[in-house]
């Protein structure tokens, strides 16, 4: 039986890719951090089938606890500080929990078991200030904010420690991915519940930053297929994981909306609080290299994606509203 090891696992992607690797008969260790109230809303269905395991990304003796423990096979280091829009009033919170973390877990998996396969979530945010379009595995870096930076910190660590140690380690530089589990501070999650809440009469406009920024957005459970695809082969290395298509906010707004028989026209207010000090105007990602050497594809499109989530909003809320 094989054991991974998974930070971030009650966040979004760590909850899919936990039920992914569960179902191809995996042990699965979950690192949580102490909470006072704690939240399994993603994990609810699995909650127990995961060996729970207790830690902290800026504490590296418990991280080295947890690898000693699980002994994985597979470590995927999915937690940080992940919203953007926070990384401006939290700087070095982010710097701590998206940058630094990252080398004390190389280092826990160096020191307690250097010849497990590591995976670390890379992201596009990296390329920030786009010096070329699409974006691949070798275009520079230009991030545009302080999550952005510790991003690019943890991309390079991870590099580093693979060239310096001989360690498996793999860097997957993920575009948007969204899905009915992230969380509601993105920009697509927040227009799908507000569509939700509208067109149940709960809600009555909904107040955006910036329309015209364009992204590459895919579906979550697509994307964790690539970061156990990326362990699976017979070397280390890093890519780029994306759709290769680009939508703007505006054309997401007009998308849920209009799935709903809405016009968001007659709703949507802009609010300089959602707009940025630095903005990244768009993301589109090349995933060649992942289609050819990881056999990877998308399965759900963006309007496919964009519909999913509208209905499970709906769903939720208006079970919500029976209670
Ligand atoms: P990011 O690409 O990781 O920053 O993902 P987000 O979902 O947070 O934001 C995607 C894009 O949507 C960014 O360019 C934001 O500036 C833009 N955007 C426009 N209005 C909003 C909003 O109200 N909330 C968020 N989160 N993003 C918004």
């Amino acid at each position: 039986m094989k054991r991974a090891l998974i930070t971030g696992v009650t966040g979004q992607d760590g909850s899919y890719l936990a039920e992914f690797l569960l179902e191809k008969g995996y042990k699965v260790y979950g690192l949580r951090r102490r909470t006072s109230t704690p939240n399994y809303e993603n994990v609810q269905k699995i909650k127990d089938q995961i060996e729970w395991l207790s830690g902290d990304l800026t504490d590296m003796a418990s991280l080295m606890e947890a690898v000693r423990v699980s002994q994985p096979d597979e470590v995927y280091n999915l937690a940080a500080q992940s919203y953007v829009a926070a990384s401006w009033p939290q700087p070095l919170a982010t710097g701590h929990m998206t940058a630094i973390s990252v080398t004390n877990m190389l280092e826990a998996v160096r020191l307690m078991k250097p010849d497990a396969k590591y995976y670390q979530a890379s992201s596009s945010e990296m390329f920030g200030k786009v010096q070329e379009t699409p974006q691949r595995e070798t275009t520079p870096f230009y991030p545009r904010s302080p999550y952005g930076v510790a991003k690019v910190y943890g991309h390079w660590i991870t590099v580093n420690y693979r060239e310096s140690f001989n360690m498996f380690a793999c860097s997957g530089i993920l575009f948007n991915h969204e899905s009915p589990r992230r969380g509601l501070e993105f920009v697509t999650r927040k227009v799908t519940d507000a569509v939700a809440r509208i067109k149940l009469g709960l809600q009555t406009d909904l107040k955006m930053g910036n329309l015209d920024a364009l992204r590459d957005w895919g579906f979550a459970g697509d994307y964790v297929k690539a970061m156990w695809l990326m362990l699976q082969q017979e070397e280390p290395d890093d890519y780029v994981i994306a759709t290769g298509e680009m939508h703007s906010v505006r054309e997401l707004l007009e998308t849920a909306f209009s799935y709903v028989d809405l016009n968001y026209r007659d709703y949507v207010i802009i609010d300089s609080q959602f707009v940025r000090p630095a903005e990244v105007d768009l993301l589109l990602g090349d995933c060649n290299k992942a289609k050819e050497r990881l056999g990877w594809e998308i399965e759900l499109s963006f309007k496919q994606l964009i519909h999913m989530m509208v209905d499970e909003d709906l769903r939720r809320v208006q079970a919500e509203q029976k209670y």
